[in-house]
């Protein structure tokens, strides 16, 4: 039977909650659909620095190394507020070491849950399903730091290939959705942006059917909000990405909901939720698994090909969905909630 070898790094606070659900889901779909998974845990975040002393030990990239694509759940919490290495340190570890360049990430209103958005319903129309594209390991979150005795200094700095294999990516993802490609930067005043908008207009060469749109990254901002239907993919930078990611998903006003993925050239990806480990609710059974669910799909999608499986989980969400059934997050004041293992436990009956 074709097994897949899975890196999990449950880490802190509601990680290790959801990331039992996704197993859960992910057990049933592969049992279904033929195929096995094996699992290998690791540490990450604050409780490796609780056991190791180290956010991000030898041992965990060793075993993401060896694995076919890892889940990551959340790092952080007060605890670890003033430690000299913070958890989130784990994180921007792991995305180097394993070459994560791309990271994807999909925000999408669910007409059960169009009232849980801030637009108005007008704005919002029919279902809204935008993925945006985000360069994960250059520009200036990477470049040459310097802190002087009365300035400090940031680099964005981007190669063409940097671009050209982040634009790949953007195009790739339009060819299979509704092929419009939108690319964000700030070209009338960086350098890098410049260069950017070169090279993404060589690569689109290769893509006739794709139509792609250029716009500056301020201006990216305000249409989100104003006609978000207009996007459909958007690729860009790491910092510009960074916040237009976090925009788009609060536009579906719901952040227990929504996945992610980090690819690296090949297979390899790291999958895990939007949010962060939510210390407030840690333990507690309140935590709404489906971003850490949804973050599955995209692993058996991307990293294995198993179309099929996503799919059968994305439709089990959307039916528990349908049928009302609410996490505290996206419950509104008359809905009673469920807990984290019944939301899960509802998913893997749809299945
Ligand atoms: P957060 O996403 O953890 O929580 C923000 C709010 O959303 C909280 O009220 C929380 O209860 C709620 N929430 C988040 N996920 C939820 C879910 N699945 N179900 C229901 N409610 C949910 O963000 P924060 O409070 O700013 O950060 C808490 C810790 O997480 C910090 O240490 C931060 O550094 C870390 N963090 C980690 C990541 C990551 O691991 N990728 C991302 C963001 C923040």
């Amino acid at each position: 039977m074709k097994t897949y070898n899975i890196a999990v790094l449950k880490g802190d606070g509601i990680g290790p909650d959801v990331i039992n659900c996704a197993i859960d889901i992910l057990d049933k779909v592969a049992k279904k659909h033929g195929f096995a998974m094996n699992y290998s845990e690791a540490l990450i975040g604050g409780i490796a620095i609780d056991e190791t002393g180290n956010p991000l030990p030898d041992e965990t990239i060793a075993i993401c190394k060896k694995s076919n694509a890892v889940m990551l759940g959340a790092v952080g919490g007060p605890k670890w507020d003033d430690a000299p290495i913070r958890p989130e340190a784990g994180l921007l570890g792991i995305r180097k070491a394993l070459g994560l360049f791309a990271n994807l990430r999909p925000a999408i209103i669910y007409d059960a849950l169009k009232d849980a958005s801030p637009l108005k319903a007008k704005v919002i129309g029919d279902e809204l399903d935008i993925l945006v594209v985000r360069e994960l390991t250059g520009g200036i979150y990477f470049g040459e730091k310097e802190k002087g005795k009365d300035y400090s200094l940031d680099t964005m700095k981007y190669s063409i290939n940097e671009v050209k294999r982040i634009a790949t990516v953007g195009f790739e993802s339009a060819m299979k959705r509704n092929k419009i490609l939108t690319s964000v930067d700030k070209a009338n005043v960086l350098e890098s942006s410049r260069l950017w908008r070169k090279v993404v207009i060589e690569v689109a060469k290769d893509y006739p059917e794709v139509t792609l749109n250029h716009m500056y990254v301020d201006n990216a901002a305000m249409q989100l909000v104003r006609d978000p239907h207009q996007f459909d993919v958007i690729v860009t930078s790491n910092m510009f990405g960074d916040i237009l990611s976090d925009e788009a998903s609060m536009i579906t006003g719901s952040i227990g909901m929504l996945p992610s993925a980090s690819l690296a050239i090949g297979t390899m990806g790291l999958y895990e939720p939007v949010h962060g480990s939510a210390p407030d609710i840690a333990g507690q059974n309140k935590a709404n698994p489906i971003a850490t669910i949804l973050s599955v799909a995209m692993m058996l999608r991307f990293s294995f090909k198993e179309i099929n499986a996503a799919n059968d989980i994305e439709k089990a969400v959307n039916s528990v969905l349908d049928l009302g059934y609410r996490t505290g997050d996206i419950a509104i004041e008359s809905e009673t909630p469920i807990g984290t293992n019944e939301m899960s436990i509802l998913i893997s009956e749809q299945l």
